[in-house]
């Protein structure tokens, strides 16, 4: 696999504010997963079931005959996901260690 994931995932308990492991996605459809979450924090322990869905396009799949075609996304979303994206920020961590985990268990 790829380097080891330092810092986790970066998906916060809701009743804790610590990171939550994600134990599993389902995929429902290709936009859409059902996620199953556990907290880290051995003192809360509270785990949840919840959604990641998909919902525009930032830049188009290179594929000829993609599975998806979603909307673009509005210019304000764009904006706002050029700033998560840029290489300070650890908002990709998550969805990265996400898209591994299927891989592995594939
Ligand atoms: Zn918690």
């Amino acid at each position: 696999m790829t380097a080891p994931n330092h810092g986790g995932y970066r998906c916060l308990c809701p009743a804790c504010g610590q990171p939550m492991f994600i134990r599993k996605s389902e995929k429902q459809t290709p936009t859409f997963q059902t996620m199953y979450g556990k907290c880290n924090n051995i003192v809360c322990g509270a785990s949840y079931v919840g959604s990641l869905t998909w919902d525009y396009t930032l830049s188009p799949s290179g594929l000829p005959q993609p599975q998806v075609k979603l909307p673009l996304s509005p210019v304000k979303e764009r904006m706002q996901a050029l700033r998560d994206l840029s290489p300070d920020s650890d908002q990709l961590t998550f969805l990265e260690q996400l898209d591994q985990d299927q891989e592995a268990r594939a």
